[in-house]
């Protein structure tokens, strides 16, 4: 028995200037994404679908075969030819013959040339061989597709969020297609979706609707089903099928697929208005934080500001300075911020040398034609107070023990607050980001983040308040900003006059 196990994940934001070469598909600084052995040595043994998909193949004593393993953090367009040089040795591996496929996805991959860069994936793997199972792991901002659900045995979205259920999630992706193997299973797939957008900041999976959604698709596989998903999709994404979805796999019995996939989406309709996000001024959002943090006993856990406008984890520039400078304004003291994507100012700062001062035009290299806003670095002097390489594994839970690189990153010290610049775009989601620089953001009194609900991973135990704060970037929690051009109409909240019930 051979298996084919592969990863190619992007979640594509179409208003992003951040550019996707082949390059951002790796982990280690630069290069391609890994290939054979390596591929399967980068992700072996992680909280990853890919290490579940190992896993439940080397159970059954299969061959496995893993042509390639590329993840990038979400930017803008994935370039054909980058997403060819992904899919061809996937392609590949399957030509090649094997008796079942495993995908790690993300399910929201535009292409220039495809807006469903997994649906065409899939697509060119059924001319290839139209009986061959594949099961499919997706994350939970899948914009789902015909071509997805068509051309995939069985499919099981990420189920959390932030997203801790990643190896979970490729057990029940990958064991629909082992029992089919068997001759066990006959898995049948039925999927929907509704005119709605659910707001990023209200989908995380610890509040509601959103908890109460995802444990009900949970109550339902303990109920019989072979995985249900709701998908609250991506919608920074102006493609016809960006927004929610449900795909329901049951073992033969479409009848019922169909009844739990209508009572999901109805539900998730019914409570269209409760993903609606509403948005505080930043200079209220401000004062806010500032007054808790006052307000503080020595010892306290940090308050935590949200940049939630400019998060690398959605595709934002991560350079926008419109909440650094309102912190700068403000008198903050004792914080640490994380962080300003800036290589330039990085290769200032390491020249300088650690100990030194150093005067910058701090991040604001980028422009948002999409949005109208030109990048505005911050000028600061600080103390250079460390550099790194910018390496660390996760600690978890989220993705535990994958290897990440923020590329070059140095510690710029102004006054009492603490800047994490860095080269490459890196989600603060994990505890290592700071660990690994040698500040542990648990002994601070405030916390800046660039993030909009991952940083739940790893902080929402560790800090005392959370205050979301509306800076300026390419993930905007405005939809006013943004021209949607592809998206179906209507749609909700876009078209909130002309919604039936
Ligand atoms: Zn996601």
């Amino acid at each position: 028995m051979r298996i084919v196990i592969a990863m190619m994940k992007h979640e594509t934001n179409t208003f992003s200037p951040v550019p996707s070469p082949l390059s951002r598909f790796t982990r280690d600084g630069g290069g391609e994404p890994p290939r054979g052995q390596a591929a399967y040595d980068a992700f072996k043994g992680t909280g990853t679908s890919m290490a579940a998909f190992i896993d439940l193949a080397e159970e059954a004593g299969a061959e496995i075969v893993t042509p390639i393993a590329a993840s990038a953090a979400p930017s803008g367009k994935v370039p054909t030819d980058v997403f060819n040089a992904m899919a061809g040795p996937i392609c590949e591996a399957v030509e090649a013959g094997c008796d079942a496929v495993l995908l790690d996805l993300h399910g929201a991959m535009v292409v220039a040339d495809y807006d469903d860069g997994e649906g065409e994936l899939l697509r060119r793997l059924r001319e290839i061989n139209a009986d061959v199972p594949i099961g499919v792991a997706l994350d939970m901002h899948t914009n789902m597709y015909d071509h997805i659900v068509n051309n995939a045995t069985a499919l099981a979205g990420f189920q959390t969020y932030p997203h801790l259920d990643g190896y979970e999630t490729g057990i029940r992706a990958g064991k629909p297609i082992m029992a089919l193997m068997r001759g066990e299973v006959t898995p049948t797939m039925a999927w929907g979706n509704r005119p709605m957008l659910p707001h990023v900041m209200r989908q995380g999976t610890a509040d509601e609707p959103n908890k109460g959604l995802q444990e009900r698709a949970r109550e339902m596989e303990s109920q019989g089903a072979l995985a249900v998903s709701l998908f609250t999709g991506f919608p920074h994404a102006d493609i016809t099928n960006a927004g929610l979805s449900v795909v329901v796999v049951t073992d033969g019995d479409m009848a019922q697929a169909e009844a739990w996939r209508d009572e999901l989406l109805d539900r998730a309709w019914a409570e269209r208005e409760a993903f609606v996000y509403k948005i505080e001024p930043l200079e209220e959002s401000l004062a806010r934080a500032k007054a808790a943090g006052d307000a503080g006993e020595p010892g306290d856990k940090p308050v935590v500001l949200l940049d939630h406008y400019d998060n690398a984890a959605s595709g934002g520039t991560m350079d926008s300075t419109t909440v650094l400078a309102g912190i700068l304004a403000s008198g903050f003291d004792d914080m640490v911020a994380f962080a300003v994507h800036d290589p330039d100012s990085v290769q200032i700062m390491a020249a300088a040398g650690v100990g030194n001062e150093v005067t910058l035009d701090l991040g604001g290299k980028t422009d948002m034609p999409s949005i109208g806003e030109r990048g505005q670095p911050v000028k600061v002097t600080g103390r250079v107070k460390l550099i790194s390489d910018g390496r660390f594994r996760n600690r978890g839970p989220a993705s535990k023990g994958v290897q990440m690189d923020m590329g070059p990153t140095g510690v710029l010290e102004i006054g009492g607050v603490q800047i994490i610049v860095i080269s490459r775009h890196q989600e603060p989601n994990d505890l290592n980001a700071f660990l690994s620089l040698g500040i542990d953001p648990r002994e601070k009194r405030y916390v800046m983040l660039k993030s909009r609900i991952h940083y739940r991973a790893a902080f929402s135990d560790l800090a005392r308040e959370v205050v979301e704060c509306a800076g300026t970037g390419v993930c905007t929690s405005d939809y006013d900003q943004l021209t949607f051009e592809n998206v179906r109409r209507p749609i909700y909240p876009l078209d909130l006059a002309n919604q039936p019930d």
